[in-house]
């Protein structure tokens, strides 16, 4: 039976990162991925913003990694070659109220060490997004945009050319933790013992921890659909634009973004649902979808709009809760060579490459 020094279970984003991180320092890393290719799932099903760290409590994982992973993210895709553009973005208030919540938002943003932050007025937001609509705007100059299928491709790749050995195809089905080793089964992997493993599964990070007794945890899938503008509208938006966040702490709101191959993205909502696998059932109407884009962009019309792809987000936090739940990275309580990344919902894109260093320590820790 093969023996590994780690074992990463999940080939998205979170899990690639953590491979690249891991391969070039030590020997015998394998990331094992359920589906026939690495990144099919959220990490390719997302807005591909890079995100500035604004929106998090000061001091939680989410803040200080997606500031981190910002730098990181920029550093890592101009060495790679990995396509991006630091577009920067603007935060829209549309009412008096989402003025207030701007203004909280700088604010936090400061705590957390963004920098490039800065208050607009509409008239100034309407030279550079002449159609869009706001009383002020909250411009955030670190934001960007990446393509997340050749980041989490190339993350891969880096992995791979440091030794890492990935497996397609290779669910884990099964796991027996030893004194020494955890043994495992998964898919055509077939049969294999890690001094660590580390869970990294996305929305299905619960059922491995439960794979070890653990069910602490729960993940409440929150699908996100988007629609694109019909290309004779994709001219009305240069950049990226967000409204206000949702107070509720859902999501970060329906957002415009010019993409970086020049097509009008419009999205993404945020539906909870019954089942993780579903990307499809009861989308939410073109009408109703179009008039959450009117409030930012009051020429787009129903008929602009043509329905795009949806992701899934893996919540902790139950439908009707308010407040968003930090990023979950802890040692098993019962087996203490078994690391979880549970509840890795925005901004995991832009954190990946943080959350990675952070697992790397453990790792290391484990394995002294
Ligand atoms: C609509 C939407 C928009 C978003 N926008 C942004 C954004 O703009 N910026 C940003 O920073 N973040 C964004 N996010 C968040 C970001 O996409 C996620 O945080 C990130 O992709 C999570 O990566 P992951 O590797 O944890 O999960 P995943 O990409 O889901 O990867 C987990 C992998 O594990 C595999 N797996 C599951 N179970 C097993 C098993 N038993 N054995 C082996 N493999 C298994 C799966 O097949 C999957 O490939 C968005 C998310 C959504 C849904």
């Amino acid at each position: 039976m093969e023996r590994a020094n780690v074992i990463i279970v999940g080939g998205g984003v979170v899990g690639c990162a953590i491979a690249a991180a891991l391969a070039p320092r030590l020997s015998d890393v394998f990331l094992l991925e359920a589906l026939p290719r690495v990144g099919l799932l959220t990490s390719t099903r997302n807005s591909g913003v890079i995100h500035a760290g604004l929106y998090y409590p000061p001091g939680s994982l989410k803040a200080r990694g997606c500031v981190e992973g910002n730098r990181l993210t920029y550093q890592f895709c101009a060495a790679y070659g990995v396509p991006h553009k630091k577009t920067g973005k603007f935060i829209v208030a549309t009412s008096p109220e989402e003025e207030e919540q701007l203004d909280s938002l700088l604010q936090r943003g400061r705590e957390n060490g963004v920098e490039g932050l800065e208050q607009m007025t509409g008239a100034t937001l309407r030279q550079q997004e002449p159609h869009v609509a706001g009383r002020l705007a909250l411009h955030v100059a670190s934001s960007g945009l990446v393509e997340s299928e050749s980041l989490v491709k190339t993350y891969a790749a880096v992995a791979a050319a440091h030794g890492a050995y990935i497996a397609t195809d290779a669910r884990l089905e099964a796991a027996e933790p030893g004194p020494d080793y955890v043994r495992i089964r998964a898919g055509q992997a077939g049969e294999l013992e890690t001094r660590v493993l580390v869970n990294a599964a996305g929305l299905f990070a619960d059922e491995v921890a439960a794979l070890f007794g653990n069910r602490r945890y729960k993940i409440y899938p929150c699908r996100g659909e988007y629609w694109e503008a019909a290309a004779s509208k994709a001219h009305l938006v240069n950049g990226l634009v967000y409204p206000a966040p949702d107070p509720t702490g859902l999501s970060l709101g329906v957002h415009l973004t010019k993409t970086l191959w020049g097509t009008l993205l419009l999205g993404p909502n945020a539906r909870y649902l019954e089942d993780k696998n579903d990307y499809e059932t009861n989308r939410e109407s073109r009408e109703s979808f179009c008039a959450r884009v009117q409030r930012l962009l009051p020429q787009l019309q129903p008929d602009d709009l043509r329905p795009g792809y949806s992701g899934i987000r893996a919540k902790l936090t139950p439908p009707g809760q308010y407040g968003g739940a930090d990023f979950v990275v802890t040692r098993d309580p019962t087996y203490p060579q078994v690391i979880h990344l549970i509840g890795i919902d925005s901004p995991g894109l832009t954190a990946a490459p943080a959350l990675a260093r952070q697992v790397a320590q453990l790792v290391k820790e484990s394995l002294a």
